[in-house]
């Protein structure tokens, strides 16, 4: 079996940044690669991923947009994740079912604990082997985004606060949640090599 690592955190934090560098470090350690986001990396997962962030003149209640994140989570791991991991492979996910925990659970209202439990059904049970939150102040992440925002991200200063936070709660339950899944919650107020250096470290522990 291979490897499965998510990389989570705010939006501008620098998970894109992160992933990438992960990637190219992998791969010159031999690894094979599998990279993907969540939502998405399936041609369902990208037509529900454009209806969750773009569509801002359709109407989507929390709940169905907690279940349209689950279906494109179900369809990743089954088309994707799960065949990768059989192969071999490490697989790098930015984002995984924490967000959706986070963003429609505890920014978003849902109850947490019936998250999980949903998403337990959608992946069947597959949960990251590493989990990595970006954590940095949730405005001075915003702040690094210069591009026109989605419909997550357009939510307001007091949701991302309440997603940061979110984040961190998680992150201090999730040991007693999952036994053999690790989470590291790295500073991501740095410059980009020390984030790097400190991934290299938590990926290269749990490699061991
Ligand atoms: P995310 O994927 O979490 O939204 P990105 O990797 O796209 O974040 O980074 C958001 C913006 O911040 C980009 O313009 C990126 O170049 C910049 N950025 C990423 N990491 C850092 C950092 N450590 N310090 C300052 N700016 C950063």
């Amino acid at each position: 079996m291979g490897i499965f690592i998510s990389i989570d955190g705010c939006d501008g934090t620098g998970k894109s940044t992160q992933l990438e560098l992960l990637c190219e470090w992998l791969g010159g350690l031999g690894h094979e690669l599998v990279t993907c986001r969540d939502p998405g990396s399936t041609d369902l997962g990208e037509a529900v991923r454009e209806l969750l962030l773009m569509r801002h003149d359709l109407r989507i209640d929390r709940r169905s947009e907690m279940l349209l994140y689950m279906a494109a989570r179900s369809q990743l791991v089954e088309e994707v994740i799960r065949p990768a991991l059989a192969a071999g492979k490490t697989v790098v996910c930015d984002r995984f079912l924490l967000a959706n925990v986070v963003y429609q659970g505890r920014a978003g209202g849902l109850d947490p604990d019936t998250l999980w439990q949903v998403g337990r059904v959608a992946t069947d049970g597959l949960s990251p082997d590493l989990t990595i939150v970006l954590d940095m102040p949730s405005e001075a992440a915003a702040a690094r985004l210069q591009r026109t925002l989605d419909r997550m991200e357009q939510q307001g200063d007091a949701f991302h606060a309440r997603v940061r936070d979110g984040f961190l709660a998680e992150a201090q339950q999730f040991a007693a949640r999952f036994e053999n899944a690790r989470i590291e919650v790295i500073a991501a107020d740095r410059s980009i090599e020390e984030i790097r250096d400190e991934i290299r470290n938590v990926v290269q522990a749990c490699l061991k």
